[in-house]
């Protein structure tokens, strides 16, 4: 590790904690929104992109085909502090709210399945700190990262087999028992990234059924707590380095202490509701809604891999005696591939900027950044492969296993189709369906 490795990993690291057990009262930030990248965003992104590049690259093969969770590589990332809650507190604190997705580019631009088996905690995470006690993140954040001696992962429940889209539609229930201060989670979740292999599970459930997605409530579930386990692995056509499976909840008993929030907020927040009040807090969509800029700079990430891979291809490529890319064609879709990635990351870092610094989404501008990102990552590793032609078709090249992971990112943390919904509700103030 390089000095300046250690600097940027610990540096803020203590300011990082006082934010995160902060709670979540801490005001949003006040920064102007500038392209101009301070030192501490250049320093992580230089750091980060090392470790996507020497680190995560080179395994980036070997673990999507063996289609397993590289705890070797987490070990390495937890090792130089990436792994780490004072990492995320770090990026998280930037008041531009841009060191986020750009950290997350960097290490997504290296792989995205070994990226989300990295960062596939940090949407529990996020859980935690958007609706969690001071107590309580300072009590189970650590414990979804471990330490580099022994790391730790943690998963966020919240789609079931038929509660995808329609989060309202979860029928996983929690149930309180007064005579133990208990809460008892029974039904199925779906999905789940590190589901079943995680240390700490947040669930999203159901204390009111009758209230929709607005009488759902966020569970934390501790290391091995009966009646949590996992179901059935998923076999995936990408992001195949990060693990996803059913976790079942059987009678799963957990201390009143563990609904995200505590109880007398929630019965607060549902007796407003019950008055046709607004409920504020739908336990998922806040989850999400904060991440999907974050989302889709992980997007970026596989989409300008793809493409430096195939400029680079093109430069090097010769047919009809001359490099490839002095044909205007493939030129042409090299400069549309980068035009539409700068345009889609203008985008994740407006979003990303509005979230931090308190401007409300009056456009669904988080949505639209995860759609764009999402869906130029499609297209842009599509056309990589086009430019690799058949070297593109095959598994010897990388740009085949980008086009595999990029499609995800029209499926995930909303599809595609319900970003257009929430972004068409948004500017027309009518409630499509
Ligand atoms: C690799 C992977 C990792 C995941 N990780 C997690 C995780 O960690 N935690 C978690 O909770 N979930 C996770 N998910 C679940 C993911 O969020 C859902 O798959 C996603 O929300 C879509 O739900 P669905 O698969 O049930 O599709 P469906 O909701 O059944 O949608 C099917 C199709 O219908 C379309 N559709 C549905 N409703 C409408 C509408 N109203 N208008 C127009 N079109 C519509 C959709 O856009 C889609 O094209 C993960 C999924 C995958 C594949």
């Amino acid at each position: 590790m390089s000095s300046d490795a250690a600097t940027v990993a610990d540096a803020g690291a203590t300011d990082a904690l006082a934010e995160v057990t902060a709670g979540t009262g801490s005001p949003p930030a006040e920064a102007a929104f500038t392209l101009e990248l301070n030192q501490d965003q250049k320093d992580i992104r230089e750091w980060v992109h090392g470790f996507a590049e020497g680190v995560v690259r080179p395994a980036a093969h070997e673990w999507d085909e063996r289609e397993e969770t590289p705890w070797p590589v987490i070990e390495e990332a937890a090792m130089i502090g990436l792994y780490s809650f004072e990492a995320m507190g770090q990026f998280w604190a930037d008041p531009t709210g841009l060191t986020l997705p750009i950290a997350n580019e960097e290490l997504f631009w290296g792989d995205a399945g070994i990226g989300m088996a990295i960062m596939g905690t940090t949407l529990a995470v996020a859980a935690i700190f958007g609706q969690g006690t001071p107590e309580q993140m300072g009590e189970w954040i650590p414990q979804c990262f471990g330490t580099p001696e022994d790391v730790k992962l943690a998963a966020f429940c919240a789609s079931e087999p038929d509660a995808g889209s329609d989060v309202a539609a979860i029928r996983t229930t929690a149930k309180y028992d007064e005579t133990k201060d208990e809460w008892v989670l029974n039904g199925q979740k779906a999905w789940a990234t590190n589901g079943g292999i995680a240390n700490v599970h947040v669930v999203i459930a159901s204390v009111d059924r009758e209230l929709g997605s607005r009488g759902h409530a966020a569970f934390i579930i501790p290391p091995g707590t009966p009646g949590c386990e996992q179901g059935a692995k998923v076999k995936k056509h990408g992001l195949r380095a990060s693990h996803t499976a059913d976790v079942h909840l059987d009678d799963c008993r957990v201390p009143g202490s563990c609904l995200l929030g505590g109880k007398e907020k929630l019965d607060e927040r549902l007796a407003r509701v019950r008055e046709g009040k607004s409920g504020q807090s739908q336990a998922a969509m806040q989850t999400f809604e904060a991440s999907r800029p974050v989302v889709g700079a992980q997007a970026l990430g596989v989409a300008r891999a793809a493409y430096e891979y195939a400029l680079q291809y093109a430069k090097e490529r010769e047919q009809f005696g001359r490099p490839i890319v002095e044909n205007q064609s493939v030129a042409f879709t090299l400069a549309d591939m980068k035009l539409e990635i700068d345009a889609a990351r203008l985008l994740v870092w407006r979003a990303a900027w509005m979230g931090r610094t308190g401007h409300k989404f009056e456009n669904a501008e988080g949505s639209m950044s995860k759609l764009k990102a999402g869906e130029v990552a499609v297209w842009a590793t599509e056309r990589a492969i086009q430019i690799l032609g058949g070297n593109g078709y095959t598994r010897e090249f990388p740009v085949e296993r980008m086009h595999r992971d990029s499609k995800i990112y029209t499926i995930f943390e909303g599809t595609s189709e319900i970003q257009r919904l929430v972004i068409s509700r948004a500017i027309s103030g009518v409630h499509l369906k």
